[in-house]
């Protein structure tokens, strides 16, 4: 297929595929486009098919319409606009060259094993078509398969992984929206953002709402507040989900609605005390502003470096345990537990608050994502599988690299994985992270009037301090589902079945 009109290289339009860049900002395929020096279409394709068994659940299809949203709007003001259509994604786009004459197809890459499936056939048969291609970096601080250790083998430890990124070169200075989009004699045609049903049908996203400003500038705004009141504090406070005290970066920075990069140099103008101001120091800013690198903040963005490196080499690694010794593991099959669970009912306060604030928000903070993991892959023996799939259908980050991590890593079947015999204990955990209670009190207000010594523990709480808190266990509040010092017993013998076979 050859494009219809306008092919005089320099004037014919340039598609810009959107997918997880949702902004203007730092975008190499957006400029790309640009300076392709045509009219630029910016394209958007829902395609929800191509990425099973992983295709966004509820709370992410939330958010990504309101991002699209904001997107939209930010590209009217470069008088240009979003064509929104529906997969399936080569046909769309074998569609709107014909329709547009576009000679060139830019898109940022992904790094889901599907994903990276679907795209590589799409660059190829566009290619064949006779459409300039190419992807770009714009998620990561450095593409999976330049990071690698002495034996030329991807790491599977978070420490030394992370070292190595930080003697690389710097990621590159991150790129200014553009000014203006040249717009195409024609506009395609193109969806209502309401066509592609991404906002529920019943009304369960309030929550969402409430808690939630998506979009680029809202990205923005965000690390700004969390760098002004937080930052300083994060290395004491990142493990207190009764403060504010993380960015709350997660779902921007999944839709790439602000860019690690973007992260990088801010913190290294904000936090390394001065703006890197040479061309030299931006490039090794280690020696130019000493140590901001080793801030505890960048070293979680690096975490989720190590999540995309992991999906990238091990792409099995969503549905199977890295190790594979945990094939055989016994993991029980019981829907009453799974749904006591997903509902925040079972019992110990601090994970049924997790699994509430996930229901009504789409986000739970990460030292409670690590307690309710534990407690359903060790206290209730359930798969890790089970929670990854229900984090993904709920969470508005669900991200396949960092929720897969998350998982292996409590259940201690991943790569630089808790072992299996640390078994979170939900009461001292939240004893210890949520001392005055605030959190729970928040999530369980049915145990608001507990006293704070009774407060995670109600299940061992005595009658008369029950009764004083017009508190009945079974009717109020369920009696805990299982017994923590039991259910860690069954879990260990378990484990040491596994090593025994
Ligand atoms: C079982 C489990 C499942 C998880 N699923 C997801 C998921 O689907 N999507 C997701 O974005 N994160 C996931 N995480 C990681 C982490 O909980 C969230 O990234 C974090 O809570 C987001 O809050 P924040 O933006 O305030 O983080 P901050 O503490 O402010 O950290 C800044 C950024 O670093 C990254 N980050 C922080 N902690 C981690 C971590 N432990 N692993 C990987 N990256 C991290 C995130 O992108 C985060 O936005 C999961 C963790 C666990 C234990």
């Amino acid at each position: 297929m050859k494009p219809a009109r306008l092919t005089a290289a320099g004037q014919s339009p340039a598609l810009v595929w959107f997918r997880l860049d949702l902004r203007l900002t730092d975008n190499p395929a957006l400029v790309a486009a640009v300076q392709h020096g045509g009219p630029v279409i910016p394209v958007f394709i829902h395609a929800p098919d191509e990425e099973a068994p992983w295709a966004s659940g509820g709370a992410s299809n939330w958010w990504l319409h309101q991002s699209l949203d904001s997107l939209a709007a930010s590209l009217r003001g470069l008088g240009s606009q979003l064509i929104l259509r529906r997969g399936p994604t080569l046909a769309t786009l074998q569609a709107l060259v014909n329709e547009t004459g576009a000679t060139a197809v830019f898109w940022n890459r992904r790094y889901e094993p599907a994903v990276i499936a679907r795209d590589t056939a799409v660059k190829e048969a566009l290619r064949r078509d006779g459409v300039a291609v190419e992807s770009f970096n714009a998620a990561l601080l450095h593409e999976p398969w330049t990071i690698q250790n002495q034996s030329g083998k991807p790491f599977r430890v978070f420490t030394p992984f992370w070292k190595h990124c930080l003697q690389q070169a710097a990621p590159p200075v991150p790129l200014p929206a553009p000014c203006k989009l040249n717009a195409p004699e024609r506009w395609p045609k193109g969806l209502a953002l309401a066509a592609l049903e991404l906002e529920p049908k019943i009304n369960w996203a309030a929550g969402l709402k409430r808690a939630w400003f998506p979009g680029e500038a809202a990205a923005h705004a965000q690390l700004k507040r969390f760098l002004q009141a937080a930052h300083a504090n994060y290395g004491d406070q990142r493990n207190r989900p009764d403060l504010t005290g993380t960015s709350r970066l997660s779902p921007h920075l999944h839709f790439g609605e602000i860019s690690p990069r973007q992260i990088w140099y801010t913190i290294a103008s904000e936090v390394g005390g001065r703006n890197p101001s040479s061309k030299a120091d931006r490039l090794r800013p280690s020696a130019a502003t000493g140590d901001w690198r080793a801030s505890q903040f960048l070293t979680e963005v690096g975490w989720r470096e190590f999540a995309h490196h992991l999906l990238y080499h091990f792409p099995q690694t969503p549905a199977l345990p890295l190790r594979q010794d945990f094939n055989r593991f016994p993991w029980r099959k019981d829907a009453a537990l799974l749904a006591a669970w997903q509902q925040g009912g079972t019992g110990y306060p601090i994970v049924d608050s997790g699994m509430r604030e996930l229901w009504t928000t789409g986000w739970m903070h990460n030292r409670v994502r690590m307690i309710v993991a534990s407690f359903l892959v060790k206290d209730l023996l359930l798969s890790w599988t089970e929670g990854a799939r229900w984090f993904w259908d709920t969470l508005a980050d669900a991200d396949l690299a960092q929720n897969t991590l998350g998982w292996q890593w409590t259940a201690g079947c991943g790569a630089d994985a808790a072992p299996y015999f640390r078994v979170f204990n939900p009461i001292s955990q939240g004893e210890k992270f949520d001392p005055r209670g605030d959190y729970v009190r928040r999530w369980c207000p049915e145990l608001a009037k507990l006293p704070d010594q009774w407060l995670h523990r109600p299940g061992q709480a005595p009658p008369e301090i029950l009764a004083r808190a017009s508190l009945v266990l079974g009717r109020d509040y369920p009696e805990p589902i299982v017994s923590h010092a039991i259910a860690r017993e069954v879990a260990l013998e378990a484990f040491a079945s596994l090593k025994g076979r």
